[in-house]
């Protein structure tokens, strides 16, 4: 079995394989390292035969903070790593790094993840941000906890939402417009009532039934479980989720660039929580 530094790789019970993410001390922050174990892990549980269905879950008191960025070097950091897709060019000048990276472990990874035949299932608590969506909403369902919470911020930042921009999808235009433009929470109860959530249970109930429900599921055929996917995903995509996500992209891009020329980041600093503006203090200094 192979090892992984920031997740783990369990095997339940029958036919289910269940992948958690194990950096609860920085909340579960997503840096270049654990985007690629995760991603080794979802190829693992894909190409095991013996294995039906997959869960998301995540250890420590909330799901996921996002990307992490106080990562350094992150471009440099890619060629540690076996790249998936075929864009390349994580070294190069101006825009194209950035938008090369971001193509390979952002939108790249999450339409491979949502695209896995086999079932998903995301056991979610706690907080779960920016980032921690695009790790959520891949799944075919999503279970949380009454204490789970929902937000993307970066329109503070500067940014018109994370890279896998799903959130029409996920909430509908109006409440995807209003959690946007405010960068308000969406809670359990509320993100269940609007489609996002399939179920909402106590913390101490979560990694249970989630996996009740997995259990369920291996019940059935694996060839019907893979054609009901791909018939579910095709009329998502019938209806050009693919390609408005491909659109959102680019103008995710033109903001990055923006913001390159305006403050030397790829965000506007000045919309960050202080903590992190403060961590990243040296280099907005540097760049200004
Ligand atoms: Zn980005």
């Amino acid at each position: 079995m192979k090892e992984f530094a920031t997740i783990l790789y369990e095997t339940p019970a029958q036919h289910v394989a269940r992948i958690v993410l194990n950096r609860p001390e920085t909340r579960n922050s997503q840096d270049t390292r654990m985007l690629y174990e995760l991603n080794d892990a979802f190829d693992l549980a894909a190409q095991d035969d013996n294995v039906k269905v997959i869960i998301l879950a995540a250890n420590g008191p909330h799901f996921s903070s996002g990307h992490d960025l106080r990562e350094q070097n992150s471009y440099q950091k890619m060629s540690e790593f076996r790249t998936v897709g075929t864009w390349c060019g994580f070294t190069c000048a101006g825009a194209e790094a950035q938008m090369a990276r971001e193509k390979e472990v952002y939108i790249g990874f999450c339409e491979r993840w949502r695209n896995i035949p086999k079932p998903t299932i995301a056991a979610v608590q706690g907080k779960v941000v920016a980032g921690g969506l695009m790790l959520i909403w891949p799944c075919d369902i999503i279970i949380a906890s009454d204490d789970a919470q929902f937000c993307d911020p970066v329109v503070s930042f500067g940014i018109g939402g994370v890279e896998f921009f799903a959130h029409p999808w996920e909430l509908g235009p109006r409440k995807a417009k209003e959690l946007l433009f405010t960068s308000d929470w969406l809670s359990a109860a509320e993100a269940k009532q609007i489609g996002m959530v399939n179920q909402i249970v106590a913390r101490d109930q979560l990694q249970e039934t989630v996996l009740e429900m997995a259990k369920k599921i291996t019940q059935k055929s694996l060839f019907a479980l893979k054609l009901t996917k791909e018939a579910v995903n095709v009329a998502e995509d019938v209806q050009g989720r693919a390609q408005a996500m491909q659109t959102s992209f680019a103008l995710h891009q033109l903001a990055h660039t923006h913001w390159l020329k305006v403050h030397g980041m790829l965000l506007d600093p000045t919309g960050l929580p202080p903590e992190t503006a403060k961590a990243l203090g040296a280099r907005i200094e540097k760049n200004s």
